[in-house]
């Protein structure tokens, strides 16, 4: 039988299937702080060299990893934003597979490490994953930094990019978890993007090398996520590192990490990352990317914004005495727990009205059903503890979801799919712009849906978590 499949597609397939093996297995959800990658990096061994190339303002010490020694330098950056963690992971996945041997793979290996020298910074922003938050420690998003250079952070960044001159430099990111791919429904789960160096978006030989290699890594990817695959804006941001860095004379891919339904840690897209990254390495090693047509990265759907997490299509709801027709669109929105450590949801109704142009990850028809307020306990709890006591499944069947409280932590929401009313108190209007959506959808008096904070299902083992408010 003929395979259909391109030599770096196959590859691709054995790199993928081998992840699971040759994955960094102490790293297992995305908010894995400095110290816990530093002795990872203190364990490396060849071909892998570690160095210091400055500290962050909180002096977290910032390291490159070395590898190879050919001619051509590569330079890649994981999380200058400090809450997008995907890429890092991966980059600790490529360091264990450039340290195997005798795996199947040492003929590609090899020919990465003869051809290009290989610089690896994962972890740019340590201080802001501390907190598990964007910007660095002096409220500074780096990736806006690129002229000032007023974070020490970027400042490294500069510096290498000027000493080393790389031939590609690889700047990788998370985006918003909601990208379509176009005008699609499908959830973009990786954007690739070849940064404009100018505002007419020109492309010259460098930028065509970025849309080269993307297309390259385009088409190894969509074996896994067919038609999940888009292109972030190329709008020229004057002030971002990746713009600047194309200027700089080095080719710039940005790669961003978006979202994989019902895989809220990233694992699918991180083996993705790992499998593309690689990829793309052996097309520089082997210069294969010269043979792609740009005209083929054009053809990838840019990003699209129609995506909300959940999506109710046909709800009725009353106003002012009248039956109003409208959909609904939820998002569940991460809230750090005060270590930044771990995550809880506090979603928010994001659209009311003709939602029919948008598509939700999750769908709910509620024709001929009433969006409706959600029933109150009659007492007021001491603590959110004293839920344990109550028959909350008997009570959920009745529509009672909402449950005052004298005393409680608004930082912990309680595990339990309840909404606690702690501070605030339940608006007038079962439906509002941004608030919390805790709501019953209703034929007559029977229950269909049971809405607490954005989720619905009775399945435990759906991810939801309750809400303090
Ligand atoms: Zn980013």
């Amino acid at each position: 039988m003929i395979s259909s499949l391109s030599p770096a597609q196959d590859v691709a397939r054995q790199l993928h299937d081998a992840h699971e093996q040759i994955k960094e297995k102490t790293l297992t959800h995305r908010r894995f702080k400095h110290q816990d990658i530093v002795p990872l990096l203190q364990a490396l061994n060849q071909p892998l060299s570690v160095s210091q190339v400055g500290e962050s303002l909180e002096k977290r010490p910032i390291y490159q990893v070395k590898a190879g020694s050919g001619p051509t330098n590569v330079l890649l950056w994981s999380q200058m934003h400090g809450d997008e963690a995907t890429a890092t992971m991966a980059l600790f996945d490529i360091f264990n597979f450039l340290q195997a041997k005798n795996d199947g793979f040492d003929t590609f290996r090899q020919a990465i490490l003869t051809k290009t020298t290989l610089h690896f910074v994962p972890m740019l922003n340590p201080d802001g994953a501390e907190r598990f938050q964007r910007r660095t420690a002096t409220d500074i998003d780096m990736n806006r930094d690129a002229l000032r250079l007023q974070t020490p952070e970027g400042a490294i960044l500069k510096n290498l990019q000027q000493t080393l001159k790389p031939l590609v430099g690889f700047n990788l990111h998370d985006q918003n978890p909601r990208y379509s791919v176009g005008k699609t429904g499908k959830q973009a789960v990786v954007s690739f993007l070849a940064t404009a160096f100018d505002e007419d978006r020109n492309i010259n030989e460098v930028r065509q090398r970025s849309m080269q290699l993307i297309v390259g890594m385009n088409r190894v990817l969509q074996q896994f996520v067919p038609g999940q695959i888009a292109r972030y804006d190329d709008e020229f941001e004057p002030r971002a590192f990746g713009d600047n860095i194309q200027k700089w004379g080095t080719t710039l891919i940005l790669v961003e990490s978006g979202g994989f339904n019902g895989d809220s840690e990233k694992m699918t897209i991180r083996r993705l990352n790992f499998v593309a990254i690689l990829s793309a390495l052996k097309a520089i090693a082997d210069e294969t990317y010269r043979q792609e047509e740009t005209a083929a990265y054009q053809a990838i759907p840019e990003n699209g914004r129609l995506l909300f997490d959940v999506l109710i299509r046909n709800a009725t709801v009353m106003r002012e005495g009248h039956p109003v027709l409208v959909d609904v669109g939820i998002n569940h929105n991460e809230v750090n727990d005060k270590a930044a450590k771990t995550f809880s949801y506090k979603s928010s109704v994001e659209d009311i009205g003709d939602l029919s142009t948008f598509y939700g990850l999750e769908e709910i028809d509620a024709t001929g059903l009433m969006l409706a307020p959600a029933y109150q306990y009659s007492d007021t709890l001491d603590t959110v503890s004293e839920l344990a006591k109550l028959d909350l499944i008997a009570l959920r069947q009745q529509g009672v979801l909402v449950f005052p409280v004298r005393k409680a932590q608004a930082d912990t929401f309680p595990t339990q799919p309840v909404h606690v009313l702690y501070d605030g108190e339940l608006p007038a209007q079962p439906l509002q712009l941004e608030q919390i959506p805790t709501f019953l959808l209703k034929k007559g008096d029977q229950i269909h849906y049971r809405f607490v904070n954005g989720f619905w299902k009775e399945n435990p083992d759906t991810l939801q978590n309750g809400v303090i408010d």
